[in-house]
Formats: C-alpha cells, structure tokens, sequence
C-alpha cells in the first residue's frame, strides 16, 4: 500500500499514484520539413514576463520547430499564420507543486507481478495543457513519474516538462532515513536513481533533515519540502537552515506556531530571506480543505471536477479525509486560511520570491485548472496581477534552474506559450481566457483542446463504475 499512497498535508492520505496539427498556408507537396513547424503569431500583444516586463504591442512571434525563432524580425515564407489581434502572449505557466497519478495496486504484489491499475497518460496530463500549464513539479517521485517524462518529451503524449523530487522521510513513505548516515545515503541513492531534487518530509528528525539537507548542496541537488513536525513549537532559527531552498506550502509555517500574527509571519520571512528559502504559498489547497471540512458542495460542483480520474472523483466525493471535520478542526483550517494570507504579505514584503503550487491531486485539486485558483488567490493576498504571473513563470524557471529556456517569453527559448483572449495584468482572472496553448512548440488551437477535453471527459464518464473507491482493493 505504501508505495502508492502518500500522506500529504498531515491532515490526509491521497492516492497518488501525435496529435501535431499540420495547418498551414501550404498545399500538401509544397511543405518542407523545415517549415512544418513553423508558426507566427501576428500582431498580439507579448507579456514577456522578463524582470522589466514591457508589454511589446502588436508584434510578430515567430515560433520554429519547439523554439522562440525571432520577435518582430522578418516573417520566414511558408509558415502558418495565427492572428493575435487583441490578444495577449503569456508564458507557459509553471505548477511547482503537483501529484501526478501512476501506475500501481492496491493488491498484494509478486515479484513478476507489474502494477495492475494503470492509467493513461495522456488522460493525466490533458487537463494541465488545457490549462497552460507546460510545465510541473512532481513532489513524489516515484519511477512512474520518469516514464511519463519519457513518453512526453519524445512526443508520444502531449503534456508539461516534468521535474521531480524524491521523497525522504522518517517514517511511511517509500525512502526513509531515521538517522543522519541514512539521510546522506538517501540523498545519494536518489541521485543515483536521476533524481535531481530531494523533497524532506515531516517525520524526519531533527538532526537527519539537516544531514539531508547538507549531503544534497554537496550532491548540487536542489531541497524542497515540508518542516519536520520535530521542530514544532522551537524557535524558527532551527529549520530555517542555509540551502533548504523551498517551503511546499505556507502550511508548514502555521503548524510551527500558534501566534498568527504578522510579526510572527515577517520573523518567518525574514528567517526566510537570510537562508534564501523560497515560498510555496499554496493557498487554493486550504481554501479547499476548509470548504471541504464543511460540506462536499465544493467538489460536487467543481466545474474541473469531470477531468479528474474517475477513480480520485470516486475518493473526493465517497471517501472525503476532510469532510465532517469538527468545528473545532473547521475554525483551525480557517485560521490558517487568515494566517497564509499574512503570511504572503510578509514574504512580499521581505522580498523573498514566492512560487505558484497547487498540491494538485490533493481532494479536491484538479490538475491544471487549481493553478488558475492560486493565481486568483495570490492577487486576493496582496500580490499584483504581475507579480502572481511571476510566480507561475519567470520565477518557478529560475528555481529550477531552467531559466535559460523558459519562463520567459525571449528568442531562443522553448515555444511554451499562452494566447490569452483578454489582458492577465489587468485582471488576473483573465489567465482562464485561453485562446490556444503552445507546448514545445506544438501549436494546439481551441478547437483541438476542447476536443482533447471532451474525450477526456467521456472517457472518465465511461469508466466511473469500473473505477469506485470502495472497490479499489480488486483493481
Ligand atoms: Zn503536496
């Protein structure tokens, strides 16, 4: 069981487990294989999202192959046209903090036994393209995850660029480290495995979150994660430690302390800046949990609700982990809802940069979709319409340090790009007006992507009695 549940929170356990379009102004004979992919985008107004963010009006965009070719240069012959007038050019955006599906069983495994619930790949990721979201952060990485990498990046599935973090913890999850050798030697198995980022979790103790978190800036592995319950009630100083580079959601710092004032916040942010740890503010979860904890009103008319997994529909609505919670919990989650929000406000204050996360494939949080949630959120906080853009652009890409190929709308950057109907700096809302999505370079217009959706949808409507949760120990 354990090696496809995860506890998230500490309030939960979840289960986590070519279509290119060949449009052009060309007759078929006349295409080249160097045009094929080429794509401008004429006269749309480009949010680059770079630090000084000058919108550049009406502008031509020329998109070769999966890449940024030029920006207002010459329109190369042969390609097809897309007309952006009135509208505007967003970066793809970037969740930092999801759980994606995989394969698995619920049932007893034997050793020449492979998972006996598999998902569709394509299915999982559907909905985050749908969404402009071209690219996640997997924060538990299982072997799975690096498959559905593969199957994206050769272009057999249309889907986000995936980073993924393994997993460490004191206790029930798949890697655990009780003492600070375990702790180094976790960190240098999972490097060994491809991981590239290590993700600490709540029951580690003291002691081997800090060998952990030491062992990987020696294994250049970047440390994202959730502060040990162990530190609960000790000063701030203890877990913010140098190269601890990134809180997975503000729920972390509230369950540190039961002062929620705003000193308490700007002493956490600027504990915060001196060790350069990043925020996750991962407000659209709580908010979740607190309508949830109430009443199930909120998934059952979730309009995304439909794109989500039969199975997890199944979950979030029959076997809720938040729902029926006592008044007592209820006034807790709505404490930390106010809390998050103080706490948003300090880190802006201390300028310490903030990344969009959702925990997508938590109850209730859909895939792609939630991040447009968070954004809403963010600005709700005290974020501008601009600084929540960043957060889900320029700035997630520089934390992975991938900043030199998206993030950004810039020559020679990958083509991962949102048209939007409307102007996101002027309601942030408006990241939801989406005209058509560009994913490495693949051009998929709104016809294409309400057609993806709709197989999506029938699919899961097909398949919901194959898929309850009640049922889950036979699947
Ligand atoms: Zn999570």
């Amino acid at each position: 069981m354990k090696n496809i549940f995860l506890p998230i929170l500490t309030v939960s356990i979840v289960f986590l487990f070519s279509c290119k379009e060949s449009k052009s102004s060309l007759s078929k004979g006349e295409k080249t294989e160097e045009n094929r992919n080429t794509y401008v985008i004429e006269n749309v107004n480009i949010i680059p999202m770079t630090e000084d963010n000058k919108v550049i009006e009406n502008s031509t965009v020329v998109i070769k192959g999966n890449k940024i070719h030029s920006i207002n240069e010459s329109t190369p012959k042969n390609s097809t046209i897309i007309d952006g007038k009135g509208k505007w050019l967003i970066p793809g955006l970037i969740d930092m903090h999801v759980h994606n599906l995989s394969n698995g069983s619920f049932s007893k495994g034997y050793p020449t036994r492979g998972a006996t619930l598999s998902f569709n790949t394509q299915n999982l990721m559907t909905p985050y393209i749908a969404s402009g979201v071209t690219t996640v952060f997997e924060l538990s990485g299982r072997l799975g995850h690096f498959s559905q990498r593969d199957k994206i990046a050769s272009g057999d599935i249309i889907g986000p660029r995936i980073a993924i973090a393994a997993v460490i913890d004191g206790e029930g999850n798949e890697i655990v480290a009780r003492s600070p050798l375990e702790g180094r030697q976790s960190v240098r198995n999972a490097k060994g495995m491809g991981y590239r980022f290590i993700k600490v979790y709540t029951w580690l103790n003291e002691a081997t979150y800090k060998a952990i978190i030491d062992e990987a800036e020696k294994q250049n592995m970047k440390v994202v994660g959730h502060i040990p319950s162990a530190f609960e009630g000790k000063q701030a100083e203890e877990f913010f430690v140098p190269h601890f580079g990134l809180i997975a959601h503000a729920e972390e710092l509230s369950k540190q302390t039961d002062d929620y004032s705003y000193e308490t916040a700007q002493n956490f942010a600027r504990l915060a800046k001196e060790n350069n740890t990043w925020l996750i503010p991962n407000l659209t979860n709580l908010v979740s949990i607190r309508k949830q904890a109430e009443s199930l009103e909120s998934i059952e008319t979730l309009p995304s609700l439909k794109y989500a997994h039969p199975l997890m529909q199944d979950k979030w609505l029959t076997s809720n982990g938040y729902y029926g919670a006592s008044d007592e919990s209820i006034e807790y989650y709505q404490r930390q809802v106010d809390f998050h929000k103080l706490i948003v406000k300090a880190f802006k204050e201390a300028d310490v940069p903030m990344l969009a996360g959702t925990d997508a494939g938590i109850s209730g949080v859909v895939w792609g979709f939630s991040l447009h949630d968070e954004l809403e959120l963010l600005v709700d906080a005290g974020l501008t319409n601009e600084e929540a853009l960043a957060t889900a652009t320029r700035l997630g890409a520089e934390w992975l340090e991938i900043d030199d190929k998206i993030g950004t709308i810039e020559t020679g950057k990958f083509a991962d790009l949102v048209l939007l109907n409307e102007n996101p700096l002027e309601n942030i809302s408006n990241t939801t007006e989406i005209s058509a999505v560009f994913v490495n370079g693949q051009w998929l217009n709104k016809n294409k992507i309400n057609n993806m959706l709709a197989e999506l949808e029938a699919w899961n409507e097909a398949n919901k009695e194959n898929f309850k949760w009640k049922n889950r120990k036979s699947l």
